[in-house]
């Protein structure tokens, strides 16, 4: 029951409107019996500094950073963890003794968590797209000990700043979508992450492609794994193409709720919910929409 004592966590984006967060943290608050909510605040560019700073100074005990503010939240943050420096982006903020925000990245740790049971030391690996969501892809495939990065993307300046950035670490290369190479790639590859917002469920009423269209797929064997970050809708056109195949296909949802279990552990300083606790919410929310 909310009461005059309850606290919240809040999202702060730029649309949030269609988050899936407040659904999977809200059934972990109930299921932890904690006397705090979560919501969705949203917030322009303009309000970002002023909003961080008057949370401060309420009953608001920690927050999910979205788009378009995972970067700019770094100036207003007084403790920044070495994975949030390194990839550049910060999602979840909690107040520090000292009342500053204290910063770091789960979607390492999300991305990973599907791929945590299978064997993919010294595999050859693809990601579709240069963005934000690509550099915690790379660095969760660094973690898991894959041999080859290829990048496929069609923003030749994204690409060359994720090589430049990630080159040291691993064997790395990018590819713009339309080289010949990518065949070849894709014939031998291991895993396949789809980073591109194509595929994602609009309000309009587009037709759904592959991305970078169907012909890139045509030398897709049933050897790859084939995980999409999308989660909405699912499967997308992408798992249902791969899964014709005989590939094994991820959806995004896992991704989802564990970088929302290590969020709530980082408020809460370490409480754990079951997985299936946020899966659960998500998947009843999403089948009754
Ligand atoms: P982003 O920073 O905007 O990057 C998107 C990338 O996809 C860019 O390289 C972009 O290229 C490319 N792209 C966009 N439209 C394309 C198209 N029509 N054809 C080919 N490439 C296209 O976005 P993000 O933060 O990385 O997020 C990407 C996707 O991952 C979104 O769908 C998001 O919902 C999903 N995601 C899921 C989770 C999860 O927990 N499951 C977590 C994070 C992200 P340009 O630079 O040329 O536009």
């Amino acid at each position: 029951m909310i009461s005059s004592k309850t606290s919240f966590i809040a999202l702060i984006g730029n649309p949030v409107s269609h988050s899936l967060s407040p659904i999977m943290q809200n059934a972990a608050l109930q299921y932890l019996g904690l006397d705090l909510i979560y919501i969705a605040i949203p917030c322009k560019d303009e309000d970002l500094e002023l909003v961080l700073n008057s949370l401060k100074k309420i009953n608001c005990k920690g927050l999910n950073i979205t788009i378009p503010h995972k970067e700019k939240v770094f100036n207003l943050c007084s403790e920044i963890s070495p994975i949030a420096g390194k990839l550049k982006a910060i999602n979840t903020l909690k107040l520090n003794s000292k009342k500053e925000w204290s910063a770091t990245n789960t979607d390492v740790e999300g991305f990973i968590y599907p791929l945590k049971t299978l064997n993919l030391t010294k595999k050859d690996s693809i990601i579709l797209g240069s963005g934000g969501a690509a550099r915690s892809v790379i660095q969760g495939l660094i973690n898991l000990n894959f041999s080859t990065i290829s990048v496929i993307s069609r923003n030749k300046s994204s690409l060359d700043e994720l090589i430049k950035n990630f080159g040291c670490q691993i064997e790395i290369q990018g590819l713009l979508n339309n080289d010949n190479r990518a065949q070849n790639l894709i014939e031998d590859a291991d895993l396949i992450v789809n980073t591109t917002p194509v595929g994602m469920k609009t309000t309009k009423n587009e037709e759904i492609t592959l991305p970078f269209g169907e012909n890139f797929w045509r030398s897709l064997n049933s050897k790859s794994i084939i995980y999409d970050l999308i989660y909405n809708p699912a499967p997308t056109s992408l798992l249902k193409f791969s899964a014709e195949k005989g590939c094994m296909t991820i959806d995004g949802l896992q991704m989802l709720v564990a970088q929302g279990l290590k969020s709530l552990s980082f408020w809460t300083d370490g409480l754990e919910v079951p997985f299936h606790i946020m899966n659960d919410a998500l998947k009843n929310y999403l089948k009754n929409k």
